[in-house]
């Protein structure tokens, strides 16, 4: 049996950050991945990094074909960095099997059927997340029936491409295979799109997705999947209406990835979903194991992991502060054409909660860089306390949307009024300056 100081299962965002941490503190550390195409974690294998090199190439006219074999080049790049960033260390080993708990403090890893006890103080567990397949009838398993994963690895755009669920990487793809000239289809089951955005943005969003090809059903849901002797696939929706296509994603969420953990065996509790339940520290119900990451439920973003990685540090050599708790004002993008970035509250929301607001807000052909790029599409939003003069939200959909949030976010973390970003002198022309309008709002 070996002995570590620390065992991390999944080679994620989390887990490589807190591994390294570790190293740096002179701890003998486990780093247990079980899939050698996956070292980095899910981020820069199967998600953020080649969606994002997929989404640039579409925008910036590359045949589907080689921005397959660019974001495949990309990818194996970073995986080799990733794993020699590691494996180099004289404090860590990188097992390359599959985890399994055999009790709180042993866990058995097994190297293609060669199965090994490794033991550790300190275990953390940050194995991830997986698609949902949904209840779908009929031919779900065809091989056009696609994840998010197994869809980037197609080398043939699908001429139409039915993406079923519209949350944030059903609307990625969507707009993405549009960009490389795919027929989308997307179905989702709520009556507008993104209903927990600001009703204005959101119709932009959809104006511009039309504009782009797309074409959406709403307030319906994919039933059967039927193969037909074309090779297309045929869905059958709960309206009765039915939408024929060469490939089907699946896009209706993820889940964290427990199965086969052998989680039975501790004392560590999973949430309803499936999801390991942690503190604030992000300790589990069994002292010295901890879940970071997609694993432990909530918000599933990459900084995110990182922030988890903080925590766990944090909580490890400082005073244990730094909680999932105190997390504050987090930002995220959906990155459609133009991108969409979003922190805080809608205007709905924020009166909801009782707040008497202000709005600001400009429309992108009315700011100079716009026309410089020329790219007039999209909206910026904000919503101000009346009160107080602080920021509650902003709704950016428009080029740069994703740099600028977090100018805002910081803008909110530091409690400034939004004056601060109203009087600022930004160079020119830049999609920054858009602030000194978005904020001229009186209060
Ligand atoms: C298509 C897509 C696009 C996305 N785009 C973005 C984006 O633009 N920005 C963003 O911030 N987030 C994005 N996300 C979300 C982001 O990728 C995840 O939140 C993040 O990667 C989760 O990291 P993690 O630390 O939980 O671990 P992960 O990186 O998921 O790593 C878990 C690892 O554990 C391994 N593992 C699992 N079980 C075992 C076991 N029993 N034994 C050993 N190893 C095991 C897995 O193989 C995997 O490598 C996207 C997700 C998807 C699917």
């Amino acid at each position: 049996m070996q002995q570590f100081d620390a065992l991390i299962i999944g080679f994620g965002k989390a887990g490589k950050t807190v591994a390294a941490g570790l190293a740096k503190k002179g701890w003998k550390v486990a780093l247990v991945e079980k899939d050698e195409e996956m070292y980095g974690g899910t981020c820069i294998n199967i998600a953020c990094i080649p969606t994002k090199a997929l989404v640039h190439d579409g925008l910036h006219g590359k045949p589907y074909q080689e921005a397959i074999e660019r974001k495949n080049a990309v990818v194996e790049k970073l995986r080799g960095k990733n794993y020699a960033s590691l494996a180099g260390l004289d404090e860590v080993t990188v097992f390359h099997a599959t985890a399994r708990f055999l009790s709180d403090k042993e866990v058995e890893i097994d190297r293609d059927g060669t199965k090994e006890t490794v033991k550790a103080k300190h275990i953390f567990i940050n194995t991830g997340a997986e698609s949902i397949i949904p209840p779908i009838k009929g031919d779900v398993n065809a091989e056009n029936v696609y994840t998010s994963t197994t869809l980037m690895e197609t080398k043939e755009l699908p001429e139409r491409l039915a993406v079923v669920g519209a949350g944030p990487i059903g609307l990625e793809f969507a707009s993405m295979y549009a960009s490389f000239g795919s027929e989308v289809t997307l179905i989702s089951p709520d009556d507008a799109l993104l209903p927990d955005e600001d009703e204005e943005i959101a119709s932009e969003v959809q104006k511009e997705m039309e504009a782009a090809g797309i074409s959406f059903e709403f307030s319906v849901k994919a039933e059967r999947i039927e193969k037909r002797e074309n090779g297309s696939v045929r869905l059958s929706l709960s309206d009765g209406g039915q939408v024929t296509a060469d490939a089907v994603l699946l896009a209706t969420g993820r889940k964290p990835n427990t199965e086969g953990l052998g989680l039975e065996n501790t004392g560590v509790q999973m949430d309803d979903h499936g999801a390991i339940k942690v503190n604030a520290n992000l300790e589990t119900a069994v002292e010295g194991i901890y879940a970071l990451g997609d694993v432990k439920g909530g918000p599933q973003f990459t900084y995110i992991s990182l922030d988890d990685s903080r925590i766990v540090m944090d909580a490890l050599f400082k005073d244990g502060k730094r909680t999932r708790d105190s997390r504050s004002n987090v930002p995220y993008s959906i990155f459609i054409d133009p991108p969409l970035a979003r922190v805080g509250l809608t205007a709905r929301q924020a009166e909801a909660q009782g707040f008497a607001i202000m709005e600001g807000s400009l429309e992108i052909v009315a700011h100079p860089k716009a026309h410089v790029i020329d790219d007039l599409r999209g909206l910026f939003k904000a919503v101000v306390d009346k009160k107080t003069g602080h920021i509650l939200g902003a709704s950016l959909f428009g080029p740069s949307s994703p740099e600028l949030i977090n100018l805002i976010k910081m803008a909110m973390d530091l409690d400034v009024t939004y004056t601060f970003l109203r009087d600022q002198i930004y160079n020119h022309p830049v999609m920054t300056e858009a602030f000194n309008t978005l904020f001229d709002i009186e209060k």
